[in-house]
């Protein structure tokens, strides 16, 4: 054994100990939870030490530099500790926008003043970020946005509406993108943080069919910004945008798969559909389906951990593909556990349906958010035949 092979043994004999002292019982396998565009904890004691023990170590965010509050972990070590993890049905106790995408943009576009005063708040996970990018008028064509910035001297006075904000009604503060020259598209755009608790910052939740709220339309009327807020240079903004956007699809084509895993599909067909004498699935159209759609999932697992393992930088453009994938895997999963379910599969609420029922019905239809945000499927595709394939961009 070389030195760095028993280096990272003994790495992984400590992380099994380590992991073993203090992840709770009680957690196994109930990643899933924490999934969430904006943070809302689950409740509990066990939840919050898990998150404190994380975050003490700075395993929260493991490859963040330790003089951050992070982990300071090299990437062959983060896949040892998730390895572990998984092992175990654990997971890594913190999640959103500011740990996926907002902090490792500032850690490479923000100051030393910018890093030291939001990087650590994140890292113990007390900090909620909300993007603001999309515009009623800028979605797709994200660089159309009109939320404009003057520059009054020590401060910016920003005006201007945001849509589908996620989190927003609970962020403590927004990345935002705005515009601080109107004679260059692109250009233009430059980044600021905007405390969300400044006069002027008005926030409209939207309501879904479901009842629920995760986004909200945000106004921003004659908000004063200080100068120091600004991340990168002036006009800078679209360049940090979208190294931010590689972070996000890079979350988002992995996240699902890799919070632990979700019940096997063949499991559940077992239980609905039964099997036939030889103990197989009863309906040979249905399994020859689900194997298709498991050899899938196995497939982009494994392309999302190859893809970590290679990106020597960071992310890619490759996020594109996985954000595809991840959509296809995603939409095709909850589509079959409905069609399994059958009349069970269509429940919305009252006592005829377990939970689960109940859950994988919402969980079907909010998958198909999945390939909107972030990008939809269709800018995806332009992104992977242009700047991947090198398909011909007349422009
Ligand atoms: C659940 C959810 C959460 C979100 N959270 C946030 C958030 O926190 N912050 C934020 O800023 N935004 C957020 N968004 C907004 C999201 O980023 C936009 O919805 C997305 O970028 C698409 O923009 P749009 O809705 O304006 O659609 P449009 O851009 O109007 O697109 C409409 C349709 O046209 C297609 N289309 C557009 N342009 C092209 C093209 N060039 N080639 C081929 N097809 C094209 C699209 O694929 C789509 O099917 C969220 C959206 C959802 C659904």
């Amino acid at each position: 054994m070389n030195v760095q092979d028993s280096q990272l043994s003994a790495f992984r004999a400590e992380a099994r100990e380590w992991l073993d002292k203090n992840f709770p019982k009680s957690l196994a396998h109930r990643g899933d939870e924490y999934f969430d565009i904006a943070p809302r904890y689950p409740e509990g004691e066990d939840w919050a030490a898990w998150r404190k023990a994380m975050c003490s170590k700075g395993w929260g965010t493991p490859t963040w530099p330790t003089e951050y509050g992070g982990g300071g972990l090299t990437r062959q070590q983060t896949l040892i500790l998730r390895d572990e993890l998984e092992k175990i049905g654990g997971f890594i106790p913190l999640t959103g926008i500011a740990v996926s995408m907002f902090g490792p943009t500032l850690l490479e576009y923000g100051t030393a003043e910018q890093k030291q005063r939001h990087i650590p708040p994140i890292c113990r996970g007390e900090t909620i970020w909300c993007q603001g990018y999309s515009e009623p008028g800028a979605g797709s064509d994200l660089a159309s946005l009109k939320t404009r910035a003057e520059d009054i001297g020590d401060n910016f006075l920003v005006n201007g509406q945001k849509i589908w904000t996620s989190g927003s009604m609970h962020a403590h503060w927004c990345f935002c993108l705005v515009r601080t020259d109107t004679s260059h598209k692109h250009e233009g755009i430059s980044f600021l943080l905007i405390d969300m608790k400044s006069p002027g910052v008005e926030v409209r939740p939207i309501t879904l069919i479901s009842g629920k709220q995760s986004f909200a339309e945000v106004f921003f009327t004659d908000v004063k910004v200080p100068k120091e807020n600004l991340v990168g240079g002036l006009r800078e903004g679209w360049t940090i945008a979208k190294r931010l956007m590689q972070f996000e699809r890079e979350g988002i084509g992995a996240r699902r798969m890799t919070v632990g895993e979700l019940r096997p599909l063949d499991e559940v067909a077992r239980e609905y559909i039964g099997t036939d004498a030889e103990g197989r699935i009863a309906d040979l159209d249905l399994r020859a389906r689900i194997v298709r759609h498991q050899m899938w999932e196995r497939a982009h697992r494994l392309t999302v951990a190859r893809v970590a393992d290679e990106a020597k930088t960071g992310p890619s453009e490759a996020t594109s593909v996985l954000k595809n994938a991840a959509s296809h895997a995603l939409q095709t999963r909850g589509e079959m556990l409905t069609e399994i379910m059958g009349f069970q599969g269509i429940g919305w609420d009252g006592d005829d349906y377990t939970q689960t029922e109940k859950d994988s019905m919402k969980q079907m239809l909010q998958n198909k958010a999945h390939s909107i945000y972030g990008g939809t499927y269709e800018v995806q595709a332009n992104i992977i035949s242009k700047r991947i394939l090198g398909m011909l961009d007349h422009q």
